[in-house]
């Protein structure tokens, strides 16, 4: 069983990508989603959730996806290149981050242009700002 903090980690790739899994759910032989709406309803409830989100990731392993809920990890950011002249601080201080306002989710996400602030899957809210 996993520990808290994987239980928060796949519950942000959960509430990050709840509607490529959903598809990914009601494409298989079985085609339902009941065990991704298992996993939201115990989560908003408050309730035990590494047992559903382990059943979750099992699952999608079943179907192919060996790395199963990992397969919905974001990309890492691009490498930074470029020449940056010694001394220059090439990192903007205090780069705004949104996290999820249900505290039991490890997303977080950063601006990305004009895209709307998504939000969180399992209470629905907007993610909050905060900052690194
Ligand atoms: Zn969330």
């Amino acid at each position: 069983m996993a520990g808290f903090d994987e239980t928060a980690q796949r519950l942000a790739l959960v509430c990050s990508n709840v509607e490529a899994i959903r598809g990914r759910l009601r494409n298989a032989p079985a085609g339902d989603d009941t065990l991704l709406e298992e996993v939201l309803t115990a989560a908003r409830g408050g309730g035990e959730i590494a047992g559903p989100v382990d059943v979750l990731h099992a699952v999608l392993q079943a179907l192919g996806d060996a790395q199963g809920l990992y397969a919905y990890s974001p990309q890492r950011r691009p490498p930074d290149r470029g020449v940056h002249p010694a001394g220059t601080d090439r990192k903007r201080p205090a780069e705004p981050v949104y996290v999820c306002p249900d505290t039991r989710c490890a997303r977080f996400w950063w601006p990305d242009g004009p895209a709307p602030v998504p939000r969180c899957a399992i209470s629905g809210d907007a993610l909050r700002r905060n900052r690194l």
